[in-house]
């Protein structure tokens, strides 16, 4: 198709698009709303650009090479909200995008011969903007004319008379579908059948079985839940939905398909046990370590001005764990209702799961040489390395405690690690109120259960494949002056040997004289009154010092070698800056080959972390900074954020305004003091 053609396209279809519904105010800002946190700013030669690329004086980033002349797109780049850049999307792959995009416009019939209907034929406002996209792509890939991206986007929404807004929208959508088919810019507010998923508590149902699975949701994933003779009984149903069916009530029941989901609105952001440990405990902390972390100007050189007091600087090392995916490029055929729906069986593919640590000094914990790495490549699944337990964290810590202690040792560590159970676990045999007998008993006898370890290190696992398990005594209860305390009579006692001696004795030893007068534990399961302290034993027990301040498996670990621990509170992914990291990788393992072996992903997904940022940006951005230093620039920036957010939450911001105060003071790591008045002033 020519560029002919496609204007034929867009006055053909000119009539209808000045719906009153789709003026840039009303429906396209609803859209631009929900995704606020993206920040489509193209950048295109001989623009001012911000931050890194006005760095070099002699303005030689601003000038293109022959070979990017010779390709003008290349110089075309984006920046997203993390300071990360995007190139325009390559023409060859815009082209398979609008062979795919014409595929979903005029599905071709299984005979070969002539086309089905438009699949989502009640919804106007999607073929309007597929239309729209098609259009786009159609100029953007015309290589006479070279248009390039940005300015193909303004003359594809100038044909339909729209302005600037509508082709950022249009840049973003199409740059979506061609980073994940899946992802089809449906009208939020459509008009479509969606009386199934209202009927009885189904979206309930699909939610909470999306939520069991975890992150990573697909669409297939409700085709499949809905495909359940369960689900299928229960609602009378004949057959189980379409995929596409499922994307709509994807997009209805809020979830997007976009990118990297910034994460920060999830419920339980604002809870109040997670609000207080963030408040009490988490920012406190980091205000302390504020005035030891290294400052850079500009992010790239550390500014002068001295050591702080004492001599050593603190290093914020952030852990995560992310999951790459073989298929991760998906390329989901969209299946029609009157088509039998073949379950999409292969999945996401094979995947790896990367688990590290990154700073702003140092990027991704190493050694200077590269040799020694505290990174894990870990095969998620039964038959594959098993699950990221708890021992595989402290075993990861340990190999990145040894790295600090050897190449390192100058500075003071911290490590911040995500709020997960495998993350908190404590001793197996450690302190816990919550099962404790009253009194001791002859027959039975009270312990912790243990998972049991082979010769090997392995677990043993029963016939029913559930891990075996073995009991081992209670231990670690000290009395006031700290003085152990066993919680077991002695072997020689006359009626209770090697027994557990039961909350009252117990409680009795630690000077409770009244304890037998208590109840176990309040009615019902363990409800006390809030507040109360010595209302039922066991309340008693779970205040102890010694209960309370059970020191998890890292905690230890951590202390032991003199690094600081921290976990971040939970749901608040916005202060782990290793978030973007990922965010950036993945957008580049995108661009890698696919991976069909093991190997290749292994291969790809390496290459991925190493390459924050790519290094054609980094020729592109400023020639003179050496690799290494714009490598940790976005590192910095990401670190930045996160500290911003972490100041934002120190001046009592909630999470909303303390994503508006981020998005406004990007850069800076502290927010003015003025920032509650310019709150109230902007009403947020
Ligand atoms: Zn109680």
């Amino acid at each position: 198709m020519d560029a002919g053609s496609s204007t034929t396209i867009s006055n053909s279809r000119s009539d209808n698009i000045d719906e009153q519904d789709e003026d840039e105010s009303g429906l396209w800002m609803a859209e631009a709303i929900y995704t606020s946190d993206s920040d489509d700013t193209n950048i295109e030669f001989g623009q001012v650009l911000p931050d890194a690329l006005e760095q070099d004086p002699t303005g030689a980033s601003k000038m293109p090479t022959d070979t990017q002349l010779s390709n003008p797109t290349a110089l075309e780049v984006s920046v997203s909200t993390c300071g990360q850049f995007i190139f325009a999307p390559d023409i060859s792959i815009a082209r398979v995008a609008l062979k795919d995009l014409e595929t979903i416009l005029r599905p071709r019939r299984v005979s070969g011969i002539g086309h089905k209907p438009f699949p989502f034929h009640d919804d106007d406002v999607l073929r309007n903007r597929l239309d729209m996209m098609q259009a786009f792509l159609q100029l953007y890939r015309d290589t006479t004319n070279n248009l390039g991206w940005k300015a193909a986007s303004l003359v594809a929404a100038r044909t339909w008379n729209r302005g600037e807004a509508a082709a950022r929208l249009l840049r973003k959508w199409t740059r979506s579908f061609i980073e994940d088919r899946d992802t089809l810019p449906f009208n939020l507010y459509g008009t479509w059948n969606t009386s199934l998923l209202h009927s009885g508590d189904l979206a309930q149902d699909i939610f909470a079985h999306l939520q069991t699975i975890g992150k990573y949701v697909r669409a297939q994933d409700v085709v499949d839940f809905v495909c359940t003779s369960e689900i299928q009984e229960q609602y009378s149903l004949m057959k189980t939905i379409s995929l596409c069916t499922a994307q709509q009530w994807m997009n209805l029941m809020h979830y997007r398909w976009t990118k990297e989901p910034s994460g920060q609105y999830s419920d339980g952001h604002e809870r109040e046990d997670v609000v207080a440990y963030r408040q009490e405990k988490y920012i406190p902390a980091i205000v302390e370590l504020q005035q030891k972390l290294r400052c850079w100007n500009d992010g790239l050189e550390e500014l002068q001005g001295g050591s702080p007091a004492g001599g050593r600087n603190v290093v914020i090392w952030y852990h995560d764990e992310s999951i790459f995916y073989a298929h991760d490029r998906r390329t989901v055929r969209w299946v029609h209702e009157t088509e039998k729906a073949v379950p999409h069986s292969k999945g996401e593919g094979a995947s790896l799961m990367v688990a590290d640590f990154v700073s702003a000094d140092y990027g991704w914990l190493h050694s200077p040489d590269g040799k020694d790495s505290a990174r894990v490549l870990f095969k998620i699944g039964k038959g594959r390395d098993g699950y990221f337990t708890n021992e595989e964290i402290m075993k990861q810590t340990r190999t990145a405690l040894a790295i600090l202690e050897k190449y390192f040792p100058d500075d003071d560590h911290v490590f911040i690690f995500d709020n997960a159970t495998t993350h908190q676990k404590r001793p197996d045999n450690a302190l816990s109120a919550r099962n404790m007998p009253k009194y001791p008993s002859k027959r039975s006898n009270f312990m912790a259960t243990c998972n049991e370890v082979g010769t090997d290190g392995r677990l043993i696992y029963r016939a029913d494949g559930k891990p075996a398990k073995k009991s081992i005594p209670m231990a670690g209860a000290r009395l006031h002056d700290g003085t152990p305390q066993d919680l077991y009579f002695p072997l020689t006692d006359e009626n209770f040997p090697g027994k557990f001696k039961g909350m009252v004795n117990i409680l009795i030893e630690r000077g409770y004289h009244h304890a037998d007068k208590l109840r176990a534990q309040c009615d019902p399961g363990f409800k006390c009154t809030p507040g109360a302290r010595s209302c039922c034993c066991r309340r008693i027990l779970f205040n102890e010092p010694d209960f309370a301040n059970v020191e998890s498996n890292l905690g230890s670990l951590c202390r032991s070698h003199g690094v600081h621990l921290l976990f971040l509170p939970k749901f608040h992914c916005e202060l782990n800056p290793i978030e973007q990291c990922w965010g950036y990788a993945k957008r580049v393992y995108r661009e890698s080959p696919k991976s069909s072996k093991e190997s290749d992903l292994e291969h790809n997904v390496i290459k991925a972390l190493e390459s924050v940022p790519l290094d054609s940006i980094r020729r592109l951005v400023n020639p003179s900074v050496s690799a290494d230093h714009l490598y940790l620039l976005n590192i910095h920036r990401f670190a930045t954020r996160a500290l911003r957010f972490s100041d934002a939450y120190s001046h009592g911001l909630n999470g909303k305004q303390a994503a508006w105060a981020a998005k406004q003071y990007r850069g800076h790591r502290v927010l003015p003091n003025t920032i509650m008045q310019e709150l109230t002033k902007n009403k947020i």
